[in-house]
């Protein structure tokens, strides 16, 4: 059989409340045009996010109870530890309740000022912890990975020579190399597995331990395994060892490829470095049997962990975004190619091209497919990054909607809900017009600032 179905049944279920478009029209004017603002209920699809915001199978729901609220040593943590390293081997499993966590403990031992730590491409809440130490945060992907038409295969991979030469020039004050795989920031791209080994080398011959984040390590290892010459037929698990064999530790977000709804952990093989993490975890989280964990949520990460890397599932997942891109395509919509793990990327900047960069054209094709649809994506671009340090404004690389997809949580009638939504909007995208911003706050304004249409 072609058709690749849902592989799952549907056990319990949440109703959508459905909004009109003149309900929408007004909720989202109430809101001032911001989709922050939105409460969730009167969100039809919501592609905000895909952390947290997937659904927990029935044997996850069922770990849930078998979870053990001990203050040290339960037998949840173990549960949780042994899930861990049957895919990542390392020594110390630390359990956080977010991956930002794990990165401010990493970033506690490792930034500083006049430090530089470099890595494909660091996602924000990794950069803030960089710099909120006084370190420098350093993009070095592909030429490629920055490419919205660019076909590359592993467009998150980190580019080797920049990287030789970033630690040639900034040598002592280089405290370690990262990489985030997949590349969430750099539109859920893949790294290759060569790639992770020539990283790892060359952090080697230098003398610097080797950090992975690894939110999307298995839609990563599918990518691997369909994309990457000698790999098709390996399990995932066993990529994903490979993936982790050369690091020194990781730091992850199990609101990712852990199915979790909360939860995250550091990593580590160095003990001396352990320590100091445990002890600024007891400080920050709670005790190094369930830091900032419940034992149930423990529970559920362990059982998560052993569905992720389920092939049918993995196929699923990605297919779906490959399904939507093939579809908007077809449209003659601007879309970032190839399908990355999480979510599909519209070209707000080049599909709505009478609208410039500062007048906000992702946040105009947002709002528009709110209002036609009650589907919420999200703007990345100009709203996002446009203030710059010194006040002024300037258009972002890149003016793109992101509509990331919560795991196991939408079918395929909602992703063709999706598509017709964009044929909609092809029939009318001359008549959107941009925004301008009334009220921003100082820092990070896309989550709260307020927008007036231009007409
Ligand atoms: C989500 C994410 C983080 C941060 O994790 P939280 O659980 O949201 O704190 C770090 N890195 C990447 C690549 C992520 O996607």
């Amino acid at each position: 059989m072609k058709t690749i179905i849902e592989p799952f049944r549907i056990k319990s279920v949440e109703p959508i409340r459905m909004t009109t478009r003149p309900e929408r029209e007004a909720l989202i004017r109430d809101c001032h045009y911001n989709l922050f603002a939105l409460d969730a209920d009167d969100v039809l699809i919501d592609l905000l996010t895909d952390s947290g915001t997937g659904a927990m199978s029935s044997e996850q729901w069922a770990a849930i109870m078998r979870g053990d609220e001990s203050y040290a040593g339960s037998p949840s943590f173990h549960r949780f530890r042994d899930a861990v390293t049957a895919l990542m081997p390392f020594r110390h499993i630390i359990p956080t309740h977010q991956g930002r966590a794990a990165e401010a403990i990493l970033f506690s031992m490792f930034g500083g000022k006049g430090r530089v730590i470099p890595s494909n491409t660091h996602f924000d809440t990794t950069r803030g912890n960089i710099e909120a130490s006084g370190a420098q945060a350093v993009d070095l992907v592909i030429d490629e990975g920055k490419d919205p038409a660019s076909e590359h295969p592993f467009k998150g991979n980190m580019n080797i020579d920049k990287l030789e030469a970033c630690l040639n020039e900034h040598g002592d004050a280089v405290p370690c190399v990262m990489l985030t795989i997949t590349n969430n920031a750099g539109g859920g791209q893949p790294v290759s597995l060569e790639n992770i080994q020539a990283v790892a080398r060359t952090a080697r011959a230098h003398g610097k331990p080797f950090f992975i984040d690894g939110c999307r390590f298995a839609e990563n290892a599918w990518f691997i395994k369909c994309r990457e010459p000698g790999q098709q037929d390996r399990s995932i698990p066993d990529i994903v060892r490979d993936c982790f064999a050369p690091a020194d530790g990781m730091t992850m977000s199990a609101k990712k490829d852990a199915f979790g709804n909360i939860g995250g952990w550091l990593a580590l093989n160095d003990d001396t470095l352990a320590d100091t993490a445990r002890a600024h975890l007891i400080r920050t989280e709670g005790f190094p049997t369930y830091g900032g964990l419940a034992g149930r949520d423990l529970d559920a990460l362990a059982q998560g962990l052993s569905e992720i890397v389920d092939e049918d599932y993995l196929r699923y997942r990605i297919r779906t975004n490959e399904y939507i891109i093939e579809r908007l395509d077809a449209l003659g919509v601007p879309v970032v190619k190839p399908a990355g793990g999480h979510a599909v990327f519209v070209d707000a900047r080049s599909w709505l091209s009478h609208i410039p960069p500062t007048e906000y054209p992702g946040q105009a094709l947002a709002v528009a497919l709110y209002e036609i649809a009650g589907v919420r994506s999200c703007e990345i671009g100009t709203v996002m990054f446009g203030r710059q340090p010194d006040g002024s404004e300037q258009p972002a690389a890149m003016d793109l909607v992101r509509l990331a997809f919560p795991r196991r949580t939408y079918t395929q009638s909602h992703a063709d809900y999706i598509i017709e939504a964009f044929g909609e909007l092809a029939e009318m995208r001359d008549s959107l017009t941009g925004y301008r911003i009334a009220w921003e706050p100082k820092l990070m304004r896309h989550f709260t600032c307020r927008f007036e249409p231009l007409s």
